[in-house]
């Protein structure tokens, strides 16, 4: 097994139990369903109270947990989405998973839960690609999504931190992304977080905060809603699951991190050093709608994009703020196309890699 050196400490500390089974027959790569399909094994470890211990790579299947586990009642609960791609050669590559294990360890403090060490993390991800490494599609736009996530493990329903915790990782084979462009609302009824809350967190109340607010959206025809601050509802925060950007003129914009109150996208990380690459001024600070508005009416707002790991990059083509409506024409968006395509050709090797975002498994 040729694994690197925080693969070997995660060798000597994890237990890895083969399937006899594999079910990667069952499996049509040209029709992949994402979150639906899981790869032949998954990581699970237990925190103790004191340290990570039982980690064990073993077949993907069910977790028994008892009716009374403290996580389906308060909710610590903390997740990561991350993508493996293969290169040109076909080694599976793992796009900056050190951001996604950083933000994990963000998230987890934040929750009151455990640190992840990285042996188990990244070590434990590691191990399990090398294992599953057929699973990691190659067909144009495909990947392996990987799922850790952690979970308060106490057998007790008083309100308190948990003690002990589950960290498990479970991967998805996941289908081309179709860059089907996106119509975003912004309104003030409903609010995804407040500075000092835990909008930053990948926490699991997140997202099931924002399902009802979604649905009403939905009905009225918009796919996302573009979450604004609650204090004066004006200041853009993020849509559904992907940061914001703007392309006004020749300078990019997203709303900096400072409030607290948006999760650290690691694709919009990646995002904002591709676009200086491709020449564009990137600005991270305070974006309002009305600067949207007052852009779009002076013809200066070109394109406006959703970033995150499962889309890469979804166009914007209808924004509507009370009586304002923003229509932008997607086919038109050459920043977001170039984008696309260069970090499509650095996550799949085609380009040089010189920002070091590939690990190499
Ligand atoms: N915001 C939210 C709320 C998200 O859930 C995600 C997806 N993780 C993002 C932004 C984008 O983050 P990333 O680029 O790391 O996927």
């Amino acid at each position: 097994q040729m694994v690197n050196k925080v693969g070997e400490e995660a060798l000597k500390k994890i237990k890895v139990t083969r399937t006899k089974n594999s079910r990667i027959g069952e499996i049509d790569f040209n029709n992949l369903i994402f979150g639906k399909q899981y790869a032949d094994h998954m990581l699970v470890a237990d925190f103790d109270g004191k340290e990570w211990k039982n980690a064990e790579i073993l077949p993907f299947g069910h977790l028994s947990v008892s009716p009374s586990n403290a996580a389906w009642h308060y909710g610590q609960a903390i997740f990561e989405g991350i993508k493996a791609y293969k290169d040109q050669e076909g080694m599976p590559m793992i796009f900056r998973p050190y951001d996604n294990y950083a933000r994990f360890n963000n998230s987890a403090e934040r929750m009151g839960m455990p640190e992840v060490p990285e042996w188990l993390f990244i070590g434990g991800m590691e191990l399990l690609i090398d294992l599953d490494r057929d699973w990691v599609p190659t067909n144009d736009g495909c990947s392996l999504y990987l799922r850790p996530f952690m979970i308060a493990a106490d057998e007790f329903i008083g309100v308190r931190p948990s003690d002990t915790y589950k960290f498990v990782i479970i991967n998805s084979p996941s289908g081309p992304y179709f860059n089907k462009p996106i119509k975003l609302l912004v309104q003030d009824k409903y609010i995804r977080a407040f500075p000092g809350g835990v909008g930053a967190a990948k926490a699991a109340g997140n997202y099931g905060g924002v399902m009802y607010p979604t649905m009403q959206a939905r009905k009225q025809g918009y796919d996302q809603i573009l979450w604004v601050d609650g204090l004066e509802f004006k200041y853009l925060q993020e849509c559904g699951t992907m940061n914001v950007f703007a392309i006004i003129g020749n300078t990019a914009i997203t709303p900096d991190l400072n409030q607290g109150t948006i999760l650290a996208g690691v694709t919009r990380a990646a995002v904002m050093s591709v676009l200086e690459d491709m020449g564009l001024k990137v600005e991270e600070r305070p974006v309002s709608i009305e600067e949207l508005v007052e852009a779009y009416q002076a013809g200066t707002l070109r394109e406006v994009f959703g970033t995150g790991t499962a889309a890469s990059v979804a166009y914007v083509q209808e924004l509507d703020y009370k009586e304002h409506r923003i229509r932008l024409d997607p086919t038109k968006y050459e920043v977001g196309n170039e984008l696309l395509e260069r970090l499509d050709a650095i996550r799949t090797g085609k380009a040089e890699d010189t920002h070091h975002w590939n690990y190499k498994v």
